[in-house]
């Protein structure tokens, strides 16, 4: 067995910023970082986008080669964690290995979802997680197949116009009625189903794949509720699985739809053992129930927040949820979370594709998304992390004057505190 130190089971971008933030902060024992996979904890995002579509890949690393250096970190990849035993502090690799912790940080993300009916295995059958699979797709997309895509959420959709980009036909079949409804103001939704359709892709809502058979020449053929039809390539996007089972086999508590329940110190039920990033579940300010965020700021976030609270250093201040996806051309970004019945008021024109919605309860300002208008959210940001109640009626809903209404209204909150 090795000596103690920090062990983090997992490599990707939750664990690397928090390796970098314990040397920043002045953590001087060992570090280990077990990586299933084979690479250094690289950046995702990119794996839906450039790298389908960008002649040359992008670097991904999620630390320059320098922090890499400076952050002294043992990286055992191609390494699986299988157990945790909480009482001994110890981490059993596959291969046998033992190592002993003094602090634990699990950040070991998810795992794209499946369907029983997919044939996994098929060679061009593609789920989208790792840089593996995203360079084994490019490859398929350069042949200019015919694409299905399971599934029309953020990461189905930005594959979507990716595919397209690079010449394929692509269909995405979604089982809700819009797309996404439970994310979105209606009109966003309407706004991205029309640019989507515009960009060319066959758009199938309210649709299922009921099955999934192989065909000759290397084919597949999809049974849909409104009929059949055979493409080249299937991608299935329909979500993510937290990888929580180290921690559930160890005795954690997981909360009920999944993921580790860590406190806002990301701390789980054991004062030893961290977690952070995709695999967690967390209850935030305002909210009644832990809930997981798969995001790349939350995964950033709570990597500094547990590396913080592994040295009982003081916490980072949480940020609002921030999530940002490019669907082709268009950026969209949001701020703060859906929740239901909210009052929603919108700046700017849908038709120039450059556009924000609000939407508030009680006058309070609780989810923004922005279309091409990024710089608009930010703007107004300073409010959401206020909390409080807000003039709506003087809302510039034009393209001027956001940046003195959200002075008057700072001025006007400060006043009023
Ligand atoms: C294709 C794609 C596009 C995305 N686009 C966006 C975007 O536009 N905007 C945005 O905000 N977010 C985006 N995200 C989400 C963001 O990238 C993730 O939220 C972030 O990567 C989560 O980081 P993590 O460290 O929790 O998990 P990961 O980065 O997934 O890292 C977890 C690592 O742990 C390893 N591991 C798991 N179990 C074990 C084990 N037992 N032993 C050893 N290692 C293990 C895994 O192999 C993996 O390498 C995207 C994600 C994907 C996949």
């Amino acid at each position: 067995m090795t000596s103690p130190g920090v062990v983090i089971v997992g490599a990707g971008q939750s664990a690397a910023v928090a390796a970098h933030t314990l040397r920043e902060q002045g953590y001087r024992g060992c570090i280990t970082m077990l990586g299933r996979e084979r690479h250094r904890p690289y950046e995702r995002p990119p794996l839906s986008k450039a790298v389908l579509t960008d002649i040359e890949e992008p670097r991904l690393e999620v630390l320059t080669e320098d922090a890499w250096v400076r952050s002294d970190i043992e990286l055992l990849s191609n390494s699986e964690a299988v157990a945790l035993d909480l009482r001994r502090r110890h981490v059993c690799l596959a291969d046998g290995r033992v190592l002993g912790y003094e602090k634990c940080l699990i950040a070991t993300g998810g795992e794209a979802h499946t369907l029983p009916f997919v044939p996994t295995a098929h060679p061009r059958v593609h789920h989208i997680r790792t840089l593996d699979d995203a360079r084994r797709l490019r490859a398929s997309l350069q042949l200019r197949p015919e694409v299905a895509i399971l599934g029309g959420g953020f990461l189905g959709l930005e594959v979507a116009h990716s595919a397209l980009s690079a010449g394929a036909s692509v269909t995405v079949f979604e089982r809700a009625a819009s797309l996404l409804d439970r994310f979105l103001p209606c009109e966003a939704s309407a706004w991205l189903e029309a640019r989507m359709r515009d960009a060319g892709a066959k758009l199938m809502l309210g649709a299922s794949l009921s099955d999934v058979r192989a065909s000759p020449r290397g084919r597949m053929h999809l049974i849909t509720g409104a009929g059949a039809l055979e493409v080249d390539d299937l991608i299935v996007a329909v979500g993510l699985s937290p990888n929580d089972s180290l921690a559930r086999e160890a005795g954690l508590e997981v909360a009920v739809g999944g993921g580790i329940l860590v406190d806002a110190s990301c701390r789980t039920s054991d004062e030893h053992v961290f977690a952070c990033g995709d695999c967690t579940s967390q209850q935030r300010p305002g909210q009644t129930v832990p809930t997981r965020l798969e995001s790349w700021q939350n995964a950033n976030e709570q990597a500094r927040t547990a590396a913080a609270a592994m040295l009982s250093a003081p916490l980072p201040v949480p940020a609002v949820p921030w999530f940002w996806t490019d669907q082709g051309q268009h950026n969209i970004q949001v701020l703060g979370l859906p929740a239901p019945d909210l009052e929603y008021v919108r700046r700017g024109d849908l038709a120039s594709d450059k556009v924000m919605w609000i939407g508030h309860r009680s006058s309070v300002p609780l989810h923004g998304v922005a279309i091409n208008a990024g710089s608009d959210l930010r703007a107004i940001r300073p409010l959401f992390e206020r909390g409080q109640p807000l003039q709506w009626e003087d809302f510039p809903l034009d393209t001027t004057n956001l940046r003195a209404w959200v002075k008057q209204m700072q001025a006007h909150a400060s006043a009023t505190v």
